[in-house]
């Protein structure tokens, strides 16, 4: 059995922080050490008591003065999308038509999707997310290359073959079948191997027809374990021509609600403009809104409500990711600086204890995995990122004058990016040694 003891500042949420001045919503160790065992969490505390646990002479990695955290969680990306980013668009369908499906249509390439995928991996590792949800292309190769790179790399990823079937180029199409058996081929060969979930994935409404969202049901049914993902009301043309798709539907929510795809392991990304029925719905069913700020700032989506929709009668479940490639930063840390400004824009708060439970503990319960990641929870596999504060003079100047914790957080998430990653562990090991320059 391999032991290894990681010592450093920990920082680890056992609940949704309530304020800023929430302290029984962490747990704080200011000398800290975690004991490894075999991939998992054997013992967290401070560090002489973790230290007297372990065996003599074992392997130490000191990170002091640095923060150890769970590795970050990005709850929705596209993986065919890396070199879609910061392509000029003026909205979403304009975005999509004119860059991105033709981009998509060479992920039916195993040779391109494979180094797609390792470059793909890297960027997660230097940016300390251990752990993203993706859609794939429609192409069952494009899938393969994903779960392959994540069992390679021992990393618990969450992914999807797209289901499409119309209204995009010929190259990206299925069938209700094709998209049927694909991804039933998809979990035979990848779910559960390694650390790999596969996800059933109808891209969204308008590139689904009844047919195929029929067939989706039917996957949903079959594998009511799996998680399921689409996106939902991200802007104003794309809802009016959705309900025009699917007029026998109340409305945009209700289209997913009709054929079954809403549950609590459903997540919905963007989720913009929802009416206060849709918003019912949501709730009741305990499907998941994943906010995607750099991407809805970007594409010019619109605002997320994410305060009002947590502090409903009815609550919704609300996680938070970087929509690579609608969004323009792989970090966790520069989308939660725009998830922060545009809460602001709405006239809410968003603190940074909050925004840094939302990276980790916050998207692991979205995902309902918390009992696996997102936590310094002995029996978890040890996932972590480790933060340096002052990674650039402007920052290394502005730490001088911080004093809490709260302030040390709100520098990373203000300031911070890659550069602030110092080292990203998946199930005990180091990575970013690993990663291409
Ligand atoms: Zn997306």
């Amino acid at each position: 059995m391999t032991q290894m003891l990681i010592r450093g500042r920990l920082l680890s949420f056992k609940r949704a922080p309530l304020s800023l001045t929430d302290s029984e919503s962490y747990a704080y160790e200011s000398d800290g050490a975690l004991l490894i065992e075999s991939g998992k969490i054997a013992a967290v505390g401070d560090y002489a008591t973790v230290k007297a646990k372990a065996a003599d002479g074992i392997e130490e990695i000191d990170h002091r003065p640095h923060l150890i955290l769970p590795g970050f969680i990005d709850t929705h990306m596209h993986f065919p999308q890396m070199q879609v980013i910061a392509s000029y668009a003026a909205n979403l369908l304009e975005w999509l038509n004119t860059y991105t499906f033709p981009e998509e249509c060479r992920f039916v390439e195993g040779d391109h999707a494979a180094r797609i995928a390792t470059h793909f991996y890297d960027e997660l590792i230097r940016h300390g997310t251990t752990t993203a949800v993706a859609y794939c292309s429609v192409h069952k190769t494009s899938a393969d290359a994903y779960f392959a790179e994540a069992l390679k790399r021992g990393m618990c990823m969450v992914g999807g073959k797209v289901m499409m079937d119309r209204n995009a180029p010929q190259g990206l199409l299925d069938t209700p079948e094709m998209g049927y058996d694909e991804t039933r081929a998809v979990i035979a060969d990848w779910h559960g191997k390694g650390r790999n979930h596969v996800a059933i994935t109808p891209r969204f409404a308008i590139t689904s027809t009844p047919g195929q969202m029929k067939a989706a049901q039917a996957l949903a049914e079959e594998f009511p374990d799996l998680h399921i993902q689409t996106h939902l009301s991200e802007n104003h043309e794309e809802i009016r021509y959705t309900c025009e798709l699917y007029p026998e539907a109340k409305d945009y929510t209700d289209i997913y609600a009709r054929y079954g795809l809403l549950g609590k392991k459903t997540l919905l990304g963007h989720a913009i403009h929802l009416s206060e029925r849709e918003a019912d719905v949501l709730s009741e069913a305990g499907a998941v809104a994943v906010h995607c700020p750099t991407s809805n700032l970007f594409l010019g989506s619109g605002l997320f409500p994410m305060k009002s929709l947590m502090r409903r009668e009815k609550p919704v479940r609300v996680a938070v990711a970087t929509d690579i490639g609608g969004g323009s930063s792989y970090s966790m840390l520069r989308t939660l600086d725009e998830a922060y400004k545009i809460q602001q824009l709405l006239g809410e708060r968003l603190n940074p204890l909050e925004s840094f439970y939302l990276m980790t503990r916050g998207n692991a319960e979205a995902l309902s995995l918390a009992d696996r990641i997102g936590t310094l929870e002995p029996g978890t596999d040890a996932d972590l990122v480790v933060l340096d504060a002052a990674p650039t003079p402007a920052m290394k100047l502005r730490m001088e004058t911080v004093k809490t914790l709260p302030e040390e957080l709100f520098l990373l998430q203000t300031m911070g990016d890659d550069r602030a990653v110092v080292e990203t562990y998946v199930a005990g090991q180091t990575m970013k040694a690993r990663i291409a320059g």
